[in-house]
């Protein structure tokens, strides 16, 4: 796909990714946002998006970012990135549905092809990547490189999970060429924890339980400590990342309390289990060592049941 082509004579195009975007999602929203100013400039672009954290803020376009979609505004064409399901981008749903076309530009192997036009590689680390396949290299200016990076080291876990190619490594590089502050945008944008993150992140890892004769484990985060430490949900992104790491660990399962008896669920693997699989079975998605659902119940209801899964996944094997 040549972004630009498929684009044709749109003129008014609508920019989204999913809920609560990550490094990957306002990186790629941000990429194709400026990559269409520099090189389609009679484009009316707009990006709507969930406010993304301030750590992305170097982003050029992240000043344009829009949290509603203005009243009777009709899109030519609608473009949504890093999005598996059109349920994850309320509320920009009604503007995507109203678009003459709609495009999605995404890598998640639970994507359902909701859109006119589908361009998803479950094989590209990244919806950077993916967007990136689209552009014409030579048009890349600096700020279109920054998005493309962000994406890629936020959802490749800085090149090592498994998602990492040499065709991924090859886009980094280049982005490297244009002059960006690599260093920086790695420990800004993806180590940087704040004070209390890093406090409740080792509450986590004090309260984490392992089962399964070590193979698994487990850690949660009420309402009432996040409120303690004054954090959001967001905030808690490099908790199951450290869990994932603990020595012997196959799968880890971090779960934050996000109403009564209702829980954020984030599932990573590192060989052997399919965590989009067990998402898949809560009705979420994602990818095979990398995936999230949101349930009902209690923390030890809901990892009960993720530990069935698990079991029936190695007895399968
Ligand atoms: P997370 O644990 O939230 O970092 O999510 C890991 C991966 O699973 C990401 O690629 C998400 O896009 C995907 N994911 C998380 N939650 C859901 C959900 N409720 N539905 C579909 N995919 C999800
Ligand atoms: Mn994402
Ligand atoms: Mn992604």
């Amino acid at each position: 796909m040549n972004i630009i082509k498929e684009l044709g004579a749109a003129k008014v195009v609508g920019i989204t990714g999913h809920i609560r975007p990550d490094g990957d999602c306002t990186g790629s929203v941000l990429g194709l946002y400026n990559y269409l100013k520099d090189n389609a400039p009679d484009i009316d672009v707009n990006v709507y998006l969930e406010q993304p954290s301030d750590k992305l803020s170097y982003l050029n376009g992240f000043d344009a970012i829009k949290n509603v979609i203005e009243p009777d505004k009709k899109f030519d064409a609608f473009i949504v990135l890093d999005c598996s399901s059109i349920d994850r981008i309320e509320p920009f749903a009604d503007g995507f549905k109203n678009a003459d076309k709609t495009i999605c530009i995404d890598h998640h192997i639970s994507n359902d092809s909701f859109a006119d036009v589908n361009n998803v590689i479950p094989t590209a680390s990244s919806a950077c990547e993916v967007l990136y396949d689209t552009f014409d290299a030579g048009k890349v200016s600096r700020n279109t490189a920054e998005c493309i990076y962000t994406g890629i080291i936020h959802d490749t876990g800085v090149f090592k999970y498994s998602c990492t190619s040499f065709h991924t490594m090859e886009i980094a590089g280049k982005m490297m060429q244009m002059g960006i502050d690599y260093s920086d945008i790695i420990d800004n944008s993806f180590y940087k924890k704040s004070y209390v993150q890093n406090q409740i992140l080792g509450r986590a890892l004090l309260e984490s339980v392992l089962f399964y004769d070590g193979k698994c484990i487990f850690s949660s985060v009420t309402r009432d400590e996040m409120d303690f430490y004054g954090v959001t949900g967001r905030e808690l992104g490099g908790i199951i990342e450290q869990l994932r790491l603990t020595d012997g660990v196959e799968v880890a399962i971090f779960l934050y309390e996000t109403g009564d008896n209702e829980y954020k669920v984030s599932l990573r693997s590192k060989k052997e289990i399919d965590v989009s699989r067990i998402a898949a079975c809560f009705g979420g998605g994602g990818h095979i060592r990398a995936a999230g659902f949101n349930a009902k119940g209690t923390v030890y209801e809901i990892v009960n049941r993720i530990g069935e899964i698990i079991e029936q996944q190695y007895a399968q094997e």
